[in-house]
């Protein structure tokens, strides 16, 4: 499958029906969840392997392993709205994948790869942290999404816990005018994706 063709199909997943600020449910836009995936495909992760999305929100993660060949592939979600579209659009897309409603904090599975874009900790700060954890219990290689300002913070957790950053891309998240906290209609964030792997 190419790039373009995932990107055209992860934009079919609708759009969250009522997103909250406490979660930051900031969705990956198609092309970058497109991006990191290809990214993760092409290191050898993501095909024949068990792949965990830890909140996967209405799933563009979760649902772009499984097409590019994922064996496994589970999800975890707080929030049963955005469950529910992950749910539907893995369904009407014929994919199974194991969609879990809970906490990060109590989720427990031995993965080959997590991919993941955790809260960014602009609400509570560090609110990406248990993700972080739970990444590095569950899988020796994490793809993970951050603000770029965090990236000293999220650098030092990952060799605390014995994993080194071995790619590092830059992308532009548009946030909308989702929340009404937002002073501006549009704001960009600076993200880092980080690929992250186990050397211990
Ligand atoms: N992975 C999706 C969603 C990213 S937004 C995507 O890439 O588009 C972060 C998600 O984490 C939200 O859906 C939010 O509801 C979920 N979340 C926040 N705290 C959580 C927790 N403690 N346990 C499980 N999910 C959580």
């Amino acid at each position: 499958m190419r790039k373009r063709e995932l990107e055209r199909l992860l934009q079919r997943i609708p759009p969250h029906p009522s997103p909250s600020p406490e979660l930051e449910q900031y969705l990956t836009p198609a092309g970058v969840a497109a991006e990191m995936l290809f990214l993760a495909a092409q290191r050898g992760d993501i095909r024949g392997r068990r792949v965990g999305d830890l909140g996967c929100g209405t799933g563009v993660l979760a649902i772009g392993a499984k097409l590019l060949g994922a064996s496994r592939v589970v999800g975890v979600e707080v929030d049963p709205a955005a469950l529910e579209v992950a749910r539907g659009a893995a369904a009407s897309m014929g994919l199974e994948l194991e969609l879990r409603e809970g906490r990060v904090e109590d989720f427990s599975e031995e993965l080959d790869t997590v991919v993941m874009n955790p809260p960014f900790g602009a609400q509570r700060r560090h609110a990406d942290r248990p993700f972080l954890y739970k990444a590095f219990e569950c899988a020796p290689v994490v793809y993970t999404f951050h603000k770029a300002e965090t990236e000293g913070f999220v650098t030092r957790e990952a060799s605390g816990a014995g994993f080194s950053v071995t790619h590092k891309n830059k992308y532009r998240f548009t946030i909308r005018h989702l929340f009404s906290f937002h002073r501006r209609e549009r704001e960009e964030v600076e993200v880092l994706l980080l690929r992250l792997e186990r050397w211990t």
